[in-house]
This record gives C-alpha cells, sequence and structure tokens, in this order.
C-alpha cells in the first residue's frame, strides 16, 4: 500500500470553499492509487479565538481545562474535510487523537508524543482511501486530551509519517523555505534542499515554516518533508539528510525582542551563575547568548532574553540578591539577534571572519557560535544593514 501523510495549515482550512477546494485537490492523489493520511489544524484564527474566550474568563485557565477546549478546533476541520470528500465521492473518515491512538505524555498544553497505533489506520485504509486525523491533539494513558504546543500539527503529521514509514507533505500559505525572510530582503532565494540540523537552527531561531519537534522526528526517523503553498503548483521545499555539496551558508534568520541583560559588580561567586540560570529554567524562561566575565575583584554576567520576559528575569534577580548582596541589573532592549545557519561550516573555517567582515561598523554587542551557526547580537536599528551584507557576502 502507497501511503501518503499530507498536513494542512489552518489558513488553507480558514473557511469551507478552501475545504472543498482541498478535497479536491486530494481527490486528485486518490486518483493516483495512494492512499493518504491527511493531518489538519483548527480553521483560520480558530486556536487564538479559543484563547481569547478562555482569558476573558480566567487569566489562569487550568492547563487540562485549556487543552480540552483548544481539542475542539481540529475536530471542526477533520470532520468538515471529511464531508467535503464524501460529497465528491471519496472514502473518508475523521478520527480525532483518541480515535487514532495517539499517546502523549501527561504534560498539558505541552505534551510529547509517545506512541501512535497503526492497525487502526490499516484496517480503516481497506474500505477508505483517505483518513484524516486531528492534528495538534493526543490522549494521554488515563484518557485525558493534551495539545502539542502551539504550532503542533506539524509534528502530528511526521510523527504519523514516521509511525506508518511514508512520506510526509506539509502544506501552507508559505511556498517553501527561504534563504532569509522574504520580507527583510526581497532577493531571498526559495532552497530546494534544508538539512535536518540546519532547518531545526531555523525552527527554534523563528523561521515559522515548520515546529521544531516536527523536524527533530523527521531526523530521527529519516523521514523527508516537502514543503509548499497549498493554492499553488510551484515547487515547495525539501527537508532531508545532508547531502555532500553542502553550501557554506544555507539560509540566515533573524529574531527581533531581544533584550540584553547586563549583571554587573557581583561577587565572585560562580554559584551566582548557576543559581539565575536555574531559577530561570525553573520558570521556563529561555536564556540565550550568556557572556560571564570576571575581573579579579568582581563578575558581571550578561546575557539576552525575549522583551517580555523581563519582569519574569527580574523577579528572579530580586529573589537572589538577598544571598548575593549589592549588584547593578541594567536592561537594554531594542536587538535583534542575527544568525546564519549552514551544516558546511562543520568542515569549513574562515566564517567567523567573514561574518564580520560583513557587519563591519555594524556595533555588535554578544556573539555565540555553534559548530553550524554563528550568532550575532545587534540593534534593530542595524538590523537591514546586517542582513543586506550578510546576504550579499554569503551568497543568499
Ligand atoms: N491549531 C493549532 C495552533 O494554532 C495547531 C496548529 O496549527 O498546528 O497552534
Ligand atoms: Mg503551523
Amino acid at each position: 500500500m502507497n501511503i501518503i501523510v499530507q498536513k494542512y495549515g489552518g489558513s488553507s482550512v480558514a473557511d469551507t470553499d478552501k475545504i472543498k477546494k482541498i478535497a479536491e485537490k486530494i481527490s486528485k492523489r486518490v486518483n493516483e492509487k495512494l492512499k493518504l493520511v491527511i493531518v489538519v489544524s483548527a480553521m483560520g484564527k480558530t486556536t487564538d479565538n479559543l484563547i481569547k474566550m478562555s482569558k476573558e474568563i480566567s487569566a489562569n485557565p487550568e492547563p487540562r481545562e485549556l487543552d480540552m477546549l483548544l481539542t475542539t478546533g481540529e475536530q471542526v476541520s477533520i470532520s468538515l474535510l471529511s464531508i467535503a470528500l464524501n460529497e465528491i465521492g471519496v472514502k473518508s473518515v475523521s478520527l480525532n487523537a483518541f480515535q487514532a491512538e495517539i499517546l502523549t505524555t501527561n504534560d498539558f498544553n505541552e505534551a510529547r508524543i509517545i506512541d501512535i497505533k497503526t492497525d487502526k489506520i490499516h484496517s480503516l485504509f481497506e474500505e477508505n482511501d483517505v483518513i484524516i486525523v486531528a492534528g495538534f491533539q493526543g490522549i494521554t494513558n488515563e484518557g485525558d486530551v493534551t495539545t502539542l504546543g502551539r504550532g503542533g500539527s506539524d509534528t502530528s503529521a511526521v510523527a504519523i509519517a514516521a509511525a506508518l514509514k511514508a512520506k510526509c507533505e506539509i502544506y501552507s500559505d508559505v511556498d517553501g523555505i527561504y534563504t532569509v525572510d522574504p520580507r527583510l530582503h526581497p532577493k531571498a532565494k526559495k532552497l530546494k534542499y534544508v538539512a535536518y540540523d540546519e532547518m531545526l537552527e531555523m525552527a527554534s531561531l523563528g523561521a515559522k515554516v515548520l515546529h521544531s519537534r516536527s523536524v527533530e522526528i523527521a531526523k530521527k526517523y529519516g523521514i523527508t518533508l516537502y514543503c509548499a503553498a497549498t493554492f499553488s503548483n510551484e515547487e515547495g521545499s525539501y527537508v532531508m539528510e545532508e547531502n555532500i555539496e553542502q553550501p557554506l551558508v544555507t539560509g540566515l534568520s533573524v529574531m527581533d525582542n531581544q533584550t540584553q541583560v547586563v549583571i554587573t559588580n557581583l561577587p565572585v561567586d560562580y554559584t551566582f551563575v548557576n543559581k539565575i540560570f536555574q531559577s530561570a529554567a525553573n520558570e521556563n524562561l529561555n536564556i540565550d547568548m550568556i557572556s560571564v566575565i570576571g575581573n579579579g575583584s568582581s563578575l558581571n554576567i550578561s546575557f539576552t532574553i525575549i522583551d517580555d520576559k523581563k519582569a519574569k528575569i527580574d523577579e528572579a534577580l530580586a529573589r537572589l540578591s538577598k544571598d548575593y548582596g549589592e549588584y547593578n541589573v541594567h536592561y537594554y532592549s531594542g536587538f535583534s539577534k542575527i544568525s546564519v545557519v549552514g551544516v558546511g561550516m562543520r568542515s569549513s573555517s574562515g566564517v567567523a571572519a567573514k561574518f564580520f567582515k560583513a557587519m563591519g561598523g555594524i556595533p555588535v554587542k554578544l556573539v555565540t557560535t555553534s559548530e553550524i551557526k554563528i550568532s550575532a547580537l545587534v540593534e534593530e536599528a542595524h538590523k537591514l544593514e546586517a542582513v543586506k551584507s550578510l546576504t550579499d557576502i554569503f551568497e543568499l
């Protein structure tokens, strides 16, 4: 049996006309003698609206109840799509996570998939050509419904593809993966191939094409992902194993709204470093671009956070100040983190030199590197200039 998993994002199923169009598109593949598992997100801005309604009642809804609410969105779109397929003569059934047996942890709002049973899907294919599965949702051992975190239906689709050893196609309003966000740089090029590790860096750096965990699963199980626009025939991009001839730098990504936190005049006591990062981790605060400088008589620490986490960090720092005496904390906002990513960097030297050459006289506040990435923190005012010059130098 030749099975393909396809995923359609929220904007692709935003209204019933679009749902009918997708049904037509799916029926063409059925005519090619394929069996399809279709994973869909909730219609349009449904999930946002459901969250908004819950917030009108409570600032902190119980995570379990929130998941109960949010999973309704996908249940609407899967059934409508199945009705649309049946209407044009395609045999299909829709399944929620309970029916599809998508088992997750009980971390409500950010559950992780543990297992997907495929017996049901296989037996339903005896009578049907299309099986539509609700994205974003799962079920715990105890029978509670969970969600996988915002954007999680990509992860549902890839996990199902892995369980079925099938190909996976991700359709959305974006027509592929670009070297740079085309809104930042009009000459951005669409990439035909992106390596898993590059996509992981780019996904976590804010390229909103794919949910990061979906890429992790694809990498782990060797599933090639094809990302393309729903309503266009233009060729999309493939996320897959890296090949030998990788360019040095494949893409550039930009993350705005960065605040640099600078703590000066700390006692030379490195337990502070441990404590501040520990309390950030406990609160699920993502700390990035860290620098620790000791100059003999005092310690200075600097790191970056997303702007809206400032209050939380401030609380954590205030708690610590009891044990570490008087130190100064400064917050500098209005920064962007610009990163170049490429698995080709692993085998080349001189990338940093090229990077700084491109930055020219632009003040770079912090730098971090990994085997396949260089990131720099710059003032937002210099962002476009940096993007332009990096795209030129690395021929993006
Ligand atoms: N509907 C969910 C969300 O808006 C899941 C998804 O779209 O992937 O986050
Ligand atoms: Mg998405």
